[in-house]
């Protein structure tokens, strides 16, 4: 059954976030604005065919081989988001890694620092680094909790919460949020009137496409240099590899996943997304809700509401 969403999640080790927040900084509350979209997969502004338009970071420090790929890699207008270890880890090595990151003609307009505080429940909160402004911190919730009733004011605000999914259940609540919407009458009304959803870092999977995995705009890079184009994504190529080749790479575990599923056979061939990371559900669950189930409409709404959503 359907529950309503809360941000149920009480910090044991970071501060509670501040719902408002009016007092930021206008360009730095755009590139919080910019920063919480790239994580949550959404469609960039500004897209390109053959570079990225964010690079999400996880390293505590910045290689000459990772600054001369980004350089390569990033578009024009397109930014870092660098993840560090903790707050120690960031302190240690921020002034080096802008040292190198500037040798490669990345500016510190286009790179922003977060160090991870862990909460609660497997949620991680993002503080960015430096300074204390906790009206632009990013909280990354399991999709689970994000979507979880409360009965109290929420923790998170939703228009700084990412929902990554961790287990089947979490991916199942989004897809029964998403049915459920489906089934009302009217659910642009239904969505206006009901609480702000926090961003679904896996929403692209319901929807007809294209994904971030066939925009190529954004990718992770974990700690071990692979690239990864969503949170629960293989490895589709190793810092270093050129773009054209993580398109390539990408396109050939496209088709051998649809020849896999058999899409061509398939009623929704036409208006699938086609998942080829569908973890943590397994293809073959994910095909079943994909031809039982029709997301693509109220995934559609979520998505444009979330472009005009504003820490
Ligand atoms: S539901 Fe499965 S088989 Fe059908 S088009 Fe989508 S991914 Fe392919
Ligand atoms: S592989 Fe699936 S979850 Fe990842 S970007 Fe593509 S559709 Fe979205």
């Amino acid at each position: 059954m359907f529950k309503e969403p809360g941000y149920p999640i009480k910090s044991k080790t970071a501060p509670l976030l501040k719902v408002s927040g009016k007092d930021a900084h206008p360009g730095a509350k755009a590139r919080c604005n910019t920063n919480i979209k790239a994580m949550a997969l959404a469609a960039a502004e500004n897209t390109s065919t053959d570079h990225f338009s964010s690079v999400i970071l996880y390293a505590d420090k910045i290689t000459e081989k990772f600054g001369s790929w980004l350089r390569k890699s990033l578009g024009k207008n397109g930014t870092l988001i660098q993840v560090y270890s903790g707050l120690g880890h960031a302190s240690r090595f921020y002034d080096e890694n802008n040292r190198i990151l500037e040798k490669h003609s990345i500016s510190e307009d286009r790179h922003s620092s977060y160090y991870e505080v862990y909460r609660e429940d497997n949620a991680v909160s993002l503080f960015p680094f430096p300074g204390e402004e906790h009206d632009q911190v990013i909280e990354l919730v399991k999709m689970r909790t994000g979507l979880s009733p409360s009965p109290g004011k929420p923790v998170f605000h939703p228009a700084q919460s990412v929902c990554i999914e961790k287990e089947k259940s979490d991916a199942l609540s989004l897809h029964v949020l998403l049915v459920n919407l489906s089934s009302k009458n009217d659910p642009v009304e239904n969505l206006i009137n009901r609480p702000v959803l926090p961003y679904l870092g896996s929403i692209c999977r319901w929807d007809s496409g294209p994904a971030n995995c066939e925009r190529l705009d954004t990718v992770i890079i974990d700690r071990d240099d692979n690239i990864k184009t969503c949170w629960n994504g293989r490895p589709v190529g190793k810092v270093g590899m050129p773009y054209g080749k993580i398109a390539e790479t990408l396109e050939q575990l496209r088709s051998e996943s649809e020849a896999k599923k058999g899409c061509r056979n398939c009623d929704r061939d036409k208006s699938c997304s086609k998942c080829i990371f569908p973890a943590p559900l397994s293809g073959g669950e994910y095909c079943y809700l994909k031809q039982y189930t029709n997301t693509d409409r109220v995934t559609k709404l979520i998505e444009n509401l979330n472009l005009v959503k504003e820490v």
